[in-house]
């Protein structure tokens, strides 16, 4: 028998209660769209899937009432708000199973005026929700006019104090200084910044929709330039994973990928998987990308982009989509609508 990888158990991460969202940014790691058709979680899920993180989830290190991008638990989407009875009851059922430093992420599409929004987030907070994390960047901008993201943080600030988090502060600062009004096409955004600074100062992770749609930001190189990466340290990492409403236990920020049902965690973590069932983790944790590309030449004739490649996890993405369209022998490759909207 093959020896068994043990996956590791995660700490803090987010629940994406659907992928569905308001908007269909142009930097969105999981293609958020209102187009995805898989629906939202089912209240037997959230139940048995917020049970299973009760026991793992930890606190942030300033208390279980405190809040940081990187412990805890939060609720993600998609856009969470889109479906405000699901994101209430999982407040609920999260509180109830004392999970700790809760909090939500909302692009604040809904926040029209101030009384909607200062009575859902005191509900959402009379529930048990601890803090929250406003979105501001330039490609929510494209969509959520930038009245509704300020509300929303001069609300949630009152509400919430220091459990306010705002990624990312500089686009925010950036939008107050340009005084912007309203919504802000990204190609008039791009007139009005110097964007090399932006680059270097704020961080954009090249995977996802991103590596489509801002590839023109970027230098692309031939696939031989990431053929020899590997991604063993991005892979099993037990920290701000994420979970969806089908149950997919998703390492890190890699969409497309699960480990398989997190309600399996105990099974997964202790009895481990044989990596050989799992071709695509295996290239990918005990060998190097060149590895998935043959598999993927040799089994699917994946021809190389022209165009070339702006990051390994472009490249990554590229030959998991090309084999995800031919085959569904890989379950790794979860959900499979991840494929079809990219
Ligand atoms: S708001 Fe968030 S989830 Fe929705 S498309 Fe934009 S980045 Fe994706
Ligand atoms: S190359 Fe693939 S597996 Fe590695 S970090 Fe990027 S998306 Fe994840």
């Amino acid at each position: 028998m093959s020896p068994r990888f043990l996956v590791p158990t995660p700490f803090s991460g987010g629940l994406i209660l659907s992928y569905q969202c308001s908007c269909e940014c142009k930097h969105c790691m999981y293609f958020g769209t209102p187009a995805w058709k898989d629906g939202w979680i089912k209240e037997k899920n959230l139940r048995e899937i917020l049970s299973l993180l009760s026991k793992v989830i930890k606190p942030s290190p300033l208390g279980k009432d405190r809040v940081s991008l990187n412990h805890g638990l939060h609720f993600t989407g998609g856009e969470p708000f889109l479906n405000y009875k699901i994101l209430l009851k999982s407040i609920e059922i999260a509180s109830e199973l004392e999970i700790p430093s809760l909090f939500v992420e909302t692009n604040c599409y809904w926040c029209k005026n101030d009384k909607i929004t200062e009575k859902r987030l005191l509900e959402l907070k009379n529930k048990g929700l601890q803090g929250i994390l406003i979105s501001v960047n330039p490609f929510i901008l494209e969509h959520v006019p930038f009245e509704r993201i300020e509300r929303a943080i001069k609300i949630s600030n009152q509400l919430f104090e220091d459990n306010l988090m705002i990624y990312q502060l500089y686009y925010y600062v950036q939008f107050k200084n340009m005084k912007i009004k309203g919504i802000l096409n990204f190609d008039d955004y791009l007139k009005l910044v110097k964007i090399e600074e932006v680059k270097r100062r704020v961080e954009l992770f090249k995977m996802g929709r991103a590596a489509h749609e801002l590839s023109f930001l970027y230098e692309r190189f031939p696939l031989k330039v990431f053929l020899n990466e590997n991604c063993k340290m991005e892979l099993v990492r037990n920290w701000h994973c994420h979970f969806d409403l089908h149950g997919n236990y998703m390492p890190g920020y890699c969409g497309g990928f699960s480990w398989g049902d997190v309600r399996n965690l105990d099974l997964l973590s202790k009895k481990g998987i044989e990596l050989e069932k799992y071709p695509i983790f295996n290239a990918l944790i005990n060998g190097k990308l060149k590895d998935l590309h043959e598999l993927a030449v040799k089994n699917f004739n994946y021809q190389e982009l022209r165009t070339g490649y702006v990051s390994k996890c472009h490249a990554c993405f590229d030959i998991r989509k090309h084999l995800a369209l031919k085959t569904n022998v890989y379950k790794e490759l979860q959900p499979r609508e991840f494929y079809f909207h990219s």
